[in-house]
Order: C-alpha cells, then sequence, then structure tokens
C-alpha cells in the first residue's frame, strides 16, 4: 500500500461519509470505537480454532476476514483523517523507533 493509495481511501471515506450526512457521527471517539469492534470481528474468525494456524482456514472464513480487514483499515483512515495523522508517515517513523528499541540479531 502506497501513500496514494491511503490518500485514495481517505478522499472515498470522505465522500462516504458525506454523501450519508454521518460527519456529525465520526468524532475521533466513535471511530476508534467502530475500529475496536471491527478488530474483534476479525478476531471472532479465529476464536475456538484448535490453533489458528492458516491451514485451519477455509475459503469462505478466508474471505470473509479479507472484509473484516477492509472494515478496520476504513475505520483506521477515517480516524487517522479526523486526528490529521498521516498514517504512512507516523508507521514508518514508528518502525524506525521499533527498529531502535529490537536490534536485528547479528548475522
Ligand atoms: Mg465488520
Amino acid at each position: 500500500m502506497t501513500t496514494s493509495d491511503l490518500h485514495d481511501l481517505r478522499e472515498r471515506t470522505r465522500e462516504f461519509a458525506r454523501a450519508r450526512d454521518w460527519a456529525p457521527f465520526h468524532t475521533p471517539k466513535n471511530l476508534a470505537m467502530a475500529m475496536s469492534v471491527e478488530v474483534a470481528e476479525v478476531a471472532e474468525h479465529f476464536q475456538w480454532l484448535r490453533s489458528g494456524a492458516d491451514a485451519e482456514l477455509d475459503d469462505a472464513t478466508r474471505a470473509a476476514i479479507r472484509l473484516e480487514l477492509a472494515d478496520v483499515l476504513l475505520y483506521l483512515v477515517q480516524l487517522a483523517d479526523q486526528l490529521d495523522v498521516d498514517l504512512h508517515a507516523a508507521a514508518v517513523e514508528k518502525m524506525a523507533l521499533n527498529a531502535i528499541k529490537y536490534p536485528p540479531k547479528p548475522r
């Protein structure tokens, strides 16, 4: 996913919400809660699996997980938009911090 992919999603979610007059509902709190629910919907597909390993997932479950991941991403993009966060820049910065916190193994 590139920066322009994220910008495209941001524009699409803005237009989707605008066309439905949903802006008053899209407070950061509401978007954070909605994103949290969607994360739980992803996790629900793995609930009670013996190991949760990839081989345990059938095609229908994979298709459902795919759409739940999209829900998570769409709320993430909207939450970042409301908070004026550049998701790509924030993710790159966080990876740099993670690299310092967790140095690579010497080879
Ligand atoms: Mg969902």
